[in-house]
Order: C-alpha cells, then structure tokens, then sequence
C-alpha cells in the first residue's frame, strides 16, 4: 500500500482571499488542522476551509 502524503487543510482568508495551510495538531494520522490565528497579508481573522469557499460567484 502506498503511503499518500496528506495535503494539509488549507484556509482562505476572507479579507483578502489569500490561501494559508492550517496548522496541524496531533500526529498523522489523528491529526487535525486548524486555521491561522491571523493572515499575514491582512491581518484577518475569518478564514474559510478551502472546500467550502466558494469557487467562482
Ligand atoms: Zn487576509
């Protein structure tokens, strides 16, 4: 069985819309990801898991 290497969660920033992977708690494979305390380009707070932002509208 090969091994997939795990893409971390990534984050949209809803500011400014920049992509950030999470941070990851825990081992693999229990681990879990958590968005970014703030986004380094605009200093938000609100971030949406990639999958559930909206891809185009
Ligand atoms: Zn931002």
């Amino acid at each position: 069985m090969a091994h997939q290497p795990e893409r971390p969660q990534e984050y949209v920033c809803e500011g400014c819309h920049t992509v950030i992977a999470g941070t990851a708690h825990g081992d693999p494979p229990d681990h879990s990801y958590a968005p970014p305390e703030e986004c380094a380009a605009c200093g938000g707070t609100e971030f949406v898991e990639i999958q559930n932002y909206p891809s185009s509208g």
